[in-house]
């Protein structure tokens, strides 16, 4: 098998037409360029907003004038990510598709991420739009910007822009799945801060670390029991009963990451130092034991900071590391609820994603940020669990912290309708054509139809795709015969709405 033999051959090939175009996030302009060249080129009516989004599409066939307007949308941008030996340039150089050679039914690019999130979307939008037999009400496209790297694209949408009422999303990385809801999403953030003290003489002066845990994404992942590093650690910290100074304070790099690693340079009274190293020890095994299997390779450990070298000349004081390490340790994390109707499926979580503490050299304050990501597929649920968060963290306004909150974004939830007719449709067809049930799903992680909802609530919405997997790495890659299955589906589905 060649690639230019690949079935179906419109889609194939408009797929590789958009590899040709390099489309990263934030510089999609050139591929939309493209596609209103190739609309205007068949006189297919097509139009783009501000943010750059492209919508086209045709009218219904002769006598399906009545049936409701269905929208095909997909993403334009990409994820550039390349392999360390690749030299490719996002900007200039095509991505260039090939069958993998170790398994040819998927398709795979040299050295980079493949793009079929969602150029495959995008290619069987248009391949089914210029498709004259296939029969069926109002069909258009809706080509959005920028869906990987904060879904402007989607948020810009005006009402009006498209005037269908059933939304199929071709974003889907499984090809025997059907979702119909995505988690809404609130990142919060706060800042606080204390007066720091003088370090005084006579300290001894340790970093504490906690690393090699698994770690992950915190929608898809928050149910594996994975522990989370800047937790761990405060709760060893804490449970020393040693009184502890603390220069500085870091875990985790992003809200939707679960934490791997924490550190914090913490200072004893010489007296208690063997004491304290002894208690980390021992509650670090104790941790190491209750975790198991669930997140193996945990190395707590406690080495001299500094070695040699002066400590720190300001730190926090014992008595306001304990209202931190207490009010961090009291914080919800992880998975809060499974949905009740929905077996296996998560429904509310939260992830204390990063934290950094230290004393602000102009101020002379002791400067504590924390960056956390609630996730539920129910907005009542993210909004109560946010405001929980919220509420403990400005607790420590008690013990003498300032403290400032935001919210830097919120993305709603798609709810899970379980009797969406759309659904009922999607259903029937797929036992149809494959002679077995698709699985129909909720994602714990975020979607752009999740941002249609408040705007277009009368839409009824099902996300689809064929197989990626990988996706986001240069081991992107898409299996070749579900393309074909999954695009049969949806041109199926389309023709009986
Ligand atoms: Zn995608």
């Amino acid at each position: 098998m060649h690639i230019d033999e690949l079935q179906p051959r419109s889609v194939w090939k408009h797929f590789f037409d958009i590899c040709a175009i390099p489309h990263p996030s934030h510089r999609e302009e050139a591929l939309g360029d493209a596609l209103m060249r190739w609309a205007a080129e068949r006189g297919i009516e097509a139009r783009r907003d501000e943010s750059g989004n492209v919508a086209m599409g045709r009218p219904a066939v002769f006598g399906m004038e009545d049936h409701p307007g269905v929208i095909l949308q997909a993403h334009l941008d990409m994820v550039p990510q390349k392999s360390a030996e690749s030299g490719h340039d996002f900007d200039r150089d095509p991505i260039r598709p090939r069958l993998d050679p170790k398994n040819p039914a998927w398709l795979v690019a040299e050295g980079t991420t493949l793009g079929a999130d969602d150029g495959i979307g995008v290619a069987m939008a248009l391949s089914l739009l210029e498709d004259r037999e296939l029969r069926s009400g109002g069909l258009e496209c809706l080509f959005t910007v920028n869906e990987e790297d904060g879904m402007s694209g989607a948020r810009a949408i005006e009402p009006g822009f498209v005037s269908g009422s059933l939304l199929l999303n071709l974003d889907g990385e499984d090809e025997a799945e059907l979702t119909i809801g995505c988690a809404g999403a609130v990142r919060t953030i706060a800042e606080l801060s204390i007066p720091a003290t003088g370090a005084p003489d006579g300290l001894e002066w340790y970093e504490a670390s906690v690393e090699g845990l698994l770690g992950g994404h915190s929608g898809v992942d928050i149910d594996k029991g994975r522990a989370n590093a800047t937790l761990l650690l405060v709760g060893i910290l804490a449970r020393t009963r040693v009184a502890l100074h603390l220069a500085s304070v870091a875990g985790g790099t992003a809200a939707n990451a679960i934490p791997r690693e924490a550190r914090a340079v913490v200072g004893v009274e010489s007296a208690r130092a063997a004491e304290f190293r002894a208690a980390f020890q021992s509650e670090a095994s104790a941790v190491r034991i209750a975790l198991g299997d669930k997140d193996p390779g945990l190395v707590a450990a406690i080495a001299p900071a500094a070695a040699g070298g002066a400590g720190p000349s300001s730190c926090l004081s014992p008595k306001d590391v304990d209202s931190m390490l207490t009010m961090l340790g009291a914080l919800p994390n992880g998975l809060v609820a499974m949905e009740p109707d929905m077996p296996g499926l998560i429904r509310t979580s939260l992830n204390l994603g990063k934290v950094e503490g230290a004393v602000a050299p102009d101020s002379g304050r002791f400067r504590l940020d924390t960056l956390v990501m609630v996730r539920s597929s129910s907005d009542d649920e993210k909004e109560a669990l946010a405001a929980t968060v919220e509420k403990r963290l400005a607790g420590v306004a008690e013990y003498g912290w300032t403290v400032g909150q935001r919210r830097p974004a919120v993305s709603p939830a798609w709810s899970p309708d379980p009797a969406s007719p759309l659904l009922g449709k999607a259903v029937a067809v797929y036992r149809e054509l494959f002679g077995k049930d698709p699985r129909v799903t909720s994602t714990h992680g975020g979607l752009e139809t999740g941002l249609f909802r408040p705007r277009f609530p009368a839409w009824d919405m099902l996300s689809v795709g064929p197989t990626i997997r990988y996706p986001h790495s240069p081991d992107e890659r898409v299996e070749i015969a579900s393309v074909e299955r999954s695009y049969r589906f949806v041109r199926e589905l389309i023709s009986r709405l």
